[in-house]
């Protein structure tokens, strides 16, 4: 098969390496599109513990090609996508329901190969099934929306209700457009106009483009979700 390799940091080059088959437990899937996540640029970059040479890469769709040994619940020819952390389940964090933030999970793209590969073999518990229908350009973004979901979900807004995105990369703009269902007042801040012109087109009524265009309003959201990694997004906020 073919996968990009990343070689060393800054040095990525598509190459031939050996189809994996899957192991008892295991599923090969033919990746049919993958996304590239702020982690594959910071992985790139060299800003990430990881081992070189590695194929990166975490959200992906694809089909499944072939099942290991004892492998049930899904058959070949199957869309998927993938969950790429895959937890130990046996700490005391995965026994007390946590999986999401085990200290000993295996990163997909980061501990073991990832997705920027024609075929990749994954745990039968880490691949969920996607409905008919849905566009592969679409269903390559269920990994980021899950993102998004779960802090929506932890905070989820009411009507009219004013929530800020506090920044509008690909997490703050499903974030907008999950805040808006429940007609909820959505703003969102960024320094990138082009993100920001998307998040008004999937609801956001109010766009700042920068923190200081912000702050005379700062204390009328009664939620904020931290989408931008930036430091002081919080004291800045929370005056
Ligand atoms: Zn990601
Ligand atoms: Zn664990």
């Amino acid at each position: 098969m073919q996968a990009a390799i990343l070689i060393e940091p800054g040095k990525i080059e598509i190459q031939e390496a050996p189809t994996p088959s899957p192991r008892k437990g295991e599923v090969l899937v033919r990746i049919l599109e993958a996304g590239i996540c702020g982690t594959d640029y910071a992985c790139y970059m060299g800003n990430l513990s990881t081992t070189y040479p590695i194929i990166p890469g975490h959200e992906a769709v694809g089909e499944i090609a072939d099942l290991g040994e004892g492998v049930e619940g899904v058959r070949v020819g199957e869309r998927v996508t993938i969950q790429p952390n895959f937890p130990c389940t046996t700490c005391p964090v995965c026994r007390g329901g946590r999986e999401n933030v085990c200290p000993n999970k295996v990163r997909l793209g980061l501990d073991v190969d990832g997705v920027f590969a024609q075929y990749i073999c994954v745990p039968r518990p880490y691949v969920w099934s996607l409905p008919d229908g849905l566009p592969v350009s679409e269903a390559a973004l269920a990994e980021p929306l899950c993102v998004a979901l779960h802090a929506f979900r932890k905070s989820p807004s009411a009507p009219n209700e004013r929530v800020l995105v506090y920044g509008a990369g690909i997490i703050g703009l499903l974030l907008v457009r999950l805040a808006v269902l429940p007609k909820t007042r959505v703003a969102a801040v960024d320094i990138a106009e082009q993100r920001l012109a998307i998040a008004k087109e999937l609801g956001a009524d109010t766009i700042y483009p920068s923190f200081s265009k912000l702050e005379k309003d700062a204390g009328s959201f009664s939620i904020l979700y931290d989408t931008s990694g930036v430091a002081d997004a919080f004291s800045n906020i929370l005056k």
